[in-house]
């Protein structure tokens, strides 16, 4: 097994991250199977920094892709030279996806937001008849 490696990348705001535990992670696009990586600096002007997708089969989430988006890859080439960058940011997705990420949570906000979506819609009576 190899040292522990530094795992200091930094975005194109100037923030560093030491480790994955630090991105921030955006639920808005759950419904479409898909988390948001942002950058833990709130008035970063790129925001999002990548994304995580998921598939669904028998009520279970299934990792599905993870990557970072071009302008933070970029950047971190430039710093760290494109090979180290690279290996350091699969290192990062793989840490935020096996360690950091709270998947039972996310399992159970998906589904319940599509229970409830399926319970409003029985709501509506058939007749029509109660005003
Ligand atoms: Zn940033």
């Amino acid at each position: 097994m190899a040292k522990i490696p530094n795992l200091k990348v930094q975005c194109p705001c100037g923030r560093e991250i030491n480790h994955p535990s630090e991105y921030k992670l955006l639920l808005l696009k759950l419904e479409m199977k898909e988390i948001d990586i942002l950058c833990p600096n709130d008035v970063c002007y790129l925001r999002e920094l990548g994304y995580v997708k998921f598939d669904v089969k028998d009520s279970k989430l299934i990792f599905k892709e993870a990557a970072f988006y071009p302008p933070f890859v970029t950047w971190n080439a430039s710093q760290l030279g494109s090979e180290k960058a690279e290996e350091l940011l699969k290192l990062h997705l793989r840490i935020l996806i096996s360690e950091v990420m709270d998947w039972p949570r996310i399992k159970e906000t998906y589904f319940r937001y599509y229970t409830a979506a399926g319970e409003r819609r029985e709501e509506v009576s058939p007749e029509g008849s109660e005003v």
